[in-house]
């Protein structure tokens, strides 16, 4: 039996990806690959406070981003280091 919590963690990995012509994607100036773009500086959402992406992963949830995965390896405006 699954419960609520592990539907609720399943129905987070499986959120579709944000497209990078997403008008909220846009407003953020988020890109699939950090490497791309010099204003990153080298971080990704994988190392941003607000990717909720379980370890290792290729893509998650990002706690600005509703309803949509961001790639591990992608970048926005809003990347907040991890305390
Ligand atoms: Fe990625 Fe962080 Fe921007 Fe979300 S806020 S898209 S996790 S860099």
């Amino acid at each position: 039996m699954g419960g609520l919590a592990s539907t609720r963690l399943r129905a987070a990995d499986e959120l579709p990806l944000l497209a990078v012509d997403d008008p909220v994607a846009k407003a953020v100036k988020y890109v699939e690959d950090a490497k791309k773009v010099k204003e990153a500086e080298g971080n990704t959402c994988a190392n941003c406070s607000l990717y909720n992406g379980k370890d290792g992963s290729v893509q998650g949830p990002c706690q600005i981003i509703k309803g949509k995965a961001v790639k591990a390896a992608g970048w926005c405006n809003a990347w907040a280091p991890q305390m």
